[in-house]
């Protein structure tokens, strides 16, 4: 049987309310295997060579103990907004998510108003569209947002495609940041032929691991933001391993993500303390197992993961290994 766990989530986001996955032991510690269910088996294979490597392989050395993070401000009202910076662990850079369907700039303005006053004059603040505007709505918005909070850092993937993002790269002065024209793009590199980003964010999870998000940092030669994908503790530790063995590392990164989750995977989450987390590897015990036991909470869900997990086990061993990728 494997570890099956579920939590729900403190605010809505990116359309659920509750995370769940697979935590695999292996002879190097504990790994995770937590794509969302919008991915399908074969999507989900590049996750599991990354919960394999946590498990059987480990990770390259740390060049730094404590890694600047962000606060992650879901698109929620502004009195909300300021509080979870305040309450952020000391953060002095915000992510905050704008382009929610349903709502307008007015609703931006005021959440990215709150996140300044809550950060101070010196925070930094970027945003995440998740590649929801058009290239005309994305050049206008900028403008606009770039006022409102008083300078943004960049602007994480302002539309879908390549092109648009090259395009809108060229029509404002605010930094771009590819995330997910690099993570589910069957060709990670067209961002750097089309000068389409200043910024790449890497998520070990669906990139399939630490190692292969260094040589595609090395590849790619752009400034990295590591981001989680919204893991619990177990995960979110392959992140901090990666963004401590980056040769450079000159942004914050979305690793601070636990604080979005009700309950953890272990007794002492990834948590930022002066805006930095500490470079670890918490290690689940019997009773934070037992508290995110989906097997307990919810068997349905369990049973479901522990086929997936399974599926997609049986295609990564069937896949042929690619230059200088540890498979199982
Ligand atoms: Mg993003």
């Amino acid at each position: 049987m494997v570890n099956v766990y579920s939590t729900p989530l403190t605010t809505r986001f990116r359309g659920i309310e509750v995370r769940d996955g697979v935590l695999l032991a292996g002879p190097a510690g504990w790994g995770e295997f937590s794509p969302f269910w919008d991915y399908d088996d074969a999507e989900s294979v590049s996750w599991w060579l990354a919960a394999w490597e946590a498990a059987h392989v480990g990770w390259p050395p740390a060049l730094r103990t404590h890694i600047p993070v962000n606060v992650t401000v879901p698109a929620t009202d502004p009195e909300r907004a300021h509080q979870i910076v305040l309450a952020s662990g000391g953060c002095r850079t915000a992510k905050v998510k704008v382009a929610e369907r349903g709502q307008g700039v007015d609703e931006e303005i005021a959440r990215l108003e709150a996140v300044r006053d809550a950060l101070g004059l010196t925070g930094a603040i970027r945003i995440d569209a998740n590649g929801a505007w058009d290239v005309e709505t994305a050049v206008e918005r900028l403008r606009l947002l770039d006022r409102a909070a008083g300078g943004l850092e960049y602007v994480e993937q302002p539309c879908a495609t390549v092109p648009e993002l090259a395009e809108v790269r060229r029509r404002t002065s605010v930094l771009v940041a590819a995330d997910e024209s690099i993570r589910r793009a069957e060709d990670p590199f067209a961002v750097v032929r089309a000068q389409a980003a200043d910024i790449i964010v890497l998520k070990v999870q669906p990139l399939g691991g630490v190692r292969a998000c260094l040589d595609l940092a090395e590849q790619v030669a752009l400034p990295v933001v590591v981001s989680s994908a919204l893991e619990s503790s177990v995960g979110l530790a392959a992140g901090l391993a990666l963004a401590a063995a980056l040769p450079r590392l000159d942004h914050a990164c979305g690793l601070a993500t636990s604080q979005l989750l009700v309950r953890d995977t272990v007794p002492d989450p990834l948590l930022p303390v002066d805006g930095m987390i500490e470079v670890r590897r918490p290690v689940p015990d019997a009773a934070s197992l037992a508290a995110t036991d989906a097997h307990l909470l919810d068997p349905l869900v369990a049973q479901r993961w522990e086929q997936r997990a399974t599926r997609v086990a049986r295609l990564a061993q069937a896949r042929p290994a690619s230059s200088g990728e540890t498979t199982p």
